[in-house]
């Protein structure tokens, strides 16, 4: 069997994977990236692209930005409607830009942006299955066989990651997991152009009911809840969604002419509430499998791809230092922490704080609709 070799190997192609390889542009650096699914993909999410991904595109040029602009498969998003358990709403206006595309269409967008521009190679439809430590290095291994040998193995290859998996042996934990399903749908009624919608729906708190547009009509319907709330409460995602679209009295009357295009799916959501290992030797992980998936609002698209960008820029610093020691890895955490900790913290406050008490939820959300300076604070949060 023969083993070829790369300075850096990223697993998995997705946001994370995308943008640490358009990082690495320019380098002079072998880059391999390997993922274990051709593309387009789909990937299990709600579509929503937030501000941050702009932000990340930004960092890496100007022009990565206006190609996403260009791209016709979004819809720009500028409004989002909180509903509270009592039906009460406010509409929050965002001032920066956002947008809503189905992940089969963005991250097949990012993947033939990193193919074109990031000078890296790429390997569709060859999963990593084994990563060790091997002389120097490491040596990763795949589904079909191949042998690769490497200074750095990047671990972008999502919530269920191998790399992580092998590396750190990080277990979940269900207080800072939420699981979520999605279904698409077409001719949904009522809705606000432009506008996402999430609905905090009495008996299926805590979690979120959403419904975010897309193009051609069709709609991202999800419901997710923290997964020691699914434990505790024995929540079936895939039939609780299906009673808020069929027995929920504001919600039914919406989906009356609406037609599933599809069976509800679900998968996991690490959140970045706690602190987890993200580096050592030879090694870091970025995006969902480094755990860094927002704990009040399940976004992890613009985060995944702000840690593939600093995992990036932290290997060019191992390279000019010759050094992959676990220690040096440190200074990666800490670009990490830095720009991510404090707000994550705060959210998860929140998340714990409503929880499953609906008559908070009524309250908050009332206090925003009636007076502007609060509504005007959420809408910074968010
Ligand atoms: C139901 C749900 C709703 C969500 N809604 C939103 C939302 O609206 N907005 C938002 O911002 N975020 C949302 N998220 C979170 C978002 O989907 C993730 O944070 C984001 O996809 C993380 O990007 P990533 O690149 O880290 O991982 P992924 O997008 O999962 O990409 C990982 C890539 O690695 C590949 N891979 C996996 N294993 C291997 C392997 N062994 N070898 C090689 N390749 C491998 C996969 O094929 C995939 O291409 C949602 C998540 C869920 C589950």
């Amino acid at each position: 069997m023969s083993t070829t070799n790369y300075d850096i190997i990223i697993a998995g192609s997705g946001p994370a994977g995308t943008a640490c390889a358009l990082a690495l542009k320019g380098s002079g650096l072998r880059v391999l990236v390997l993922d274990k699914n051709t593309f387009p993909r789909d990937k299990v999410c709600g579509d929503a692209i937030p501000n941050t991904v702009p932000k990340a595109l930004r960092m890496l040029d100007e022009n990565y930005l206006q190609a996403l602009r260009s791209f016709p498969k979004k819809v720009v998003i500028d409004s989002c409607k909180v509903v509270a358990p009592s039906g009460k709403n406010v509409t929050l206006h965002f001032k920066l830009e956002g947008y809503a595309s189905a992940r089969i269409d963005f991250d097949a967008f990012m993947v033939n942006l990193a193919t074109k521009e990031s000078g890296a190679t790429f390997i569709a439809d060859c999963g990593v299955k084994d990563v060790s430590p091997q002389g120097e290095g490491l040596v990763v291994r795949t589904d079909d066989g191949k042998t690769f040998n490497t200074k750095l193995v990047i671990g972008c290859d999502g919530a269920h990651s191998i790399v992580n998996k092998k590396l750190t042996g990080t277990k979940i934990d269900h207080r800072h997991y939420i699981g979520a399903v999605r279904a698409y749908y077409k001719n949904v009624s009522g809705t606000a152009p432009n506008t996402m919608e999430i609905h905090l729906v009495k008996g299926f708190m805590p979690g979120y009911f959403w419904i975010f547009p897309l193009t051609d009509n069709t709609f991202n319907i999800g419901y997710g809840m923290v997964s020691e709330a699914i434990s505790r409460k024995q929540v079936n995602l895939r039939k609780s969604i299906l009673q808020i679209i069929h027995e929920n009295e504001a919600i039914k009357k919406r989906f009356e002419n609406a037609v599933p295009l599809e069976d509800p799916i679900g998968y996991g959501l690490p959140t970045g509430s706690r602190k987890v290992t993200i580096s050592g030797e030879h090694f870091m992980l970025a995006g969902d499998a480094a755990s860094l998936i927002d704990p009040a609002t399940g976004e992890g698209i613009g985060n995944a791809m702000i840690s593939g960008i600093l995992a990036g820029r932290h290997a060019l610093k191992c390279f000019q230092e010759n050094n992959f020691s676990a220690n040096f890895m440190r200074g990666y955490d800490d670009a990490i922490h830095q720009k991510f900790w404090s707000e994550m913290r705060n959210k998860y406050i929140m998340q714990r704080m409503v929880g499953d008490k609906s008559w908070l939820a009524d309250f908050a959300i009332g206090l925003a609709a009636d007076v502007p300076w609060i509504k005007n604070k959420l809408q910074k949060l968010f």
